[in-house]
């Protein structure tokens, strides 16, 4: 690979099942990865440190602000949350397309360092089914449940700040729509110049 990789927001709110439907596109696609993010929020069952996040104290958290480590942060649900910008940037280089699963706080401070990355919000087809989804994952109270709900259609507002949106109604569906935009940007004309650079030389030689 020498081409440098296309940097993806992805956004939605919790419960759309964005984790899911990246990890499926993910799985499929060996040029595409995605971003281990630094939270100081408690790990949940079956998550996995270094995995799902790199689960850190606050106390490390803003030592590693101080240090200028984050291309972004924000506080989501009273937790800290941020993006590693040396990693971000050596995934690039290395010519791989790089996901980044963050909020719109988050997304909006991406857009203005590197207005070139290419954004995307997950809606869920309902707000019942949104509910059901937080509901069946089993692993928050009523309470905090209901503060996610409230949070949701405030984080879903920020819809129009987004290239693209997909709705997740049905995962097969919604995993295709994403497909297909990662597929049409890998085609854009400036990345085949860089992908098939030898071939261009010939064939207008
Ligand atoms: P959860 O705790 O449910 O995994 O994530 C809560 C929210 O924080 C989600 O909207 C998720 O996208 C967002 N989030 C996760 N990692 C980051 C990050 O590194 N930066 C920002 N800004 N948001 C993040």
């Amino acid at each position: 690979m020498s081409a440098t990789g296309t940097l993806y927001i992805v956004s939605a709110p919790s419960g759309a099942g964005k984790t899911s439907l990246v990890k499926a596109l993910v799985d499929a696609q060996p040029q595409v990865r995605v971003s281990v993010s630094h939270t100081t929020r408690a790990m949940r069952p079956g998550e996995v440190d270094g995995v799902n996040y790199h689960f850190v104290t606050r106390e490390d958290f803003l030592e590693r602000l101080e240090r200028n480590e984050f291309l972004e942060h924000a506080e989501v649900f009273g937790n800290l949350y941020g993006t590693s910008q040396r990693w971000l940037e050596q995934t690039l280089e290395e010519g791989y397309d790089l996901i980044l699963e963050i909020d719109w706080q988050g997304a909006q401070q991406v857009r203005r360092l590197m207005p070139q990355a290419r954004s995307i919000f997950i809606l869920p087809p309902t707000q019942d089914a949104l509910r059901q989804r937080l509901t069946n994952r089993g692993q928050d109270s009523d309470e905090i449940i209901e503060r996610r709900m409230r949070e949701a259609v405030s984080e879903m507002s920020h819809y129009v700040e987004y290239d693209y949106l997909v709705i997740n109604d049905d995962f097969a569906h919604a995993l295709a729509d994403l497909q297909a935009i990662f597929r049409a940007n890998q085609l854009r004309q400036a990345t085949q110049q860089q992908r098939y650079g030898s071939l261009l030389s010939q064939l207008l030689a």
